[in-house]
């Protein structure tokens, strides 16, 4: 299932401005606008996909892709101790905002478990 337009799809179309660290066809990747830790980057799919549990099975290729691109991303800013990988799904599991996100939290020790 796909989804409305979102503050994400104007940051993909360049209308408004982010900090984007990665791109290609199918992903890009930006820092948080509002960070939890000193590196808080978002990849999201170029593809709408609202929230996790709308991924279809005609998605399995693209949500590989995104994980490899956490991995990408990370080695790429230089998170060679660990990283946290987040993806909040639906209103209980506290996303904010409804296109496919996952957050990458690093540079400092994570704790566990989250609030
Ligand atoms: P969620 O709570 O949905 O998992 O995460 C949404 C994230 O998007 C939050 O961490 C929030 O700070 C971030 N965010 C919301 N609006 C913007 C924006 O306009 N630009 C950027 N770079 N991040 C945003």
């Amino acid at each position: 299932m796909t989804t409305q337009e979102t503050i994400f799809s104007k940051i993909i179309r360049r209308e408004i401005p982010a900090e984007i660290v990665y791109e290609d066809n199918l992903a890009l990747a930006f820092k948080d606008v509002n960070p939890q830790a000193p590196v808080h980057i978002l990849v999201i799919p170029k593809e709408p996909i609202a929230k996790l549990s709308d991924a279809e099975s005609q998605n399995h290729a693209l949500m590989g892709h995104l994980l490899l691109t956490v991995k990408r991303v990370a080695e790429q800013v230089g998170l060679n101790n660990g990283y946290r990988v987040v993806i909040n799904c639906g209103e209980e599991g506290g996303q904010t905002v409804n296109h496919l996100h996952l957050h990458i939290l690093g540079g400092r020790a994570m704790q566990w478990p989250p609030g």
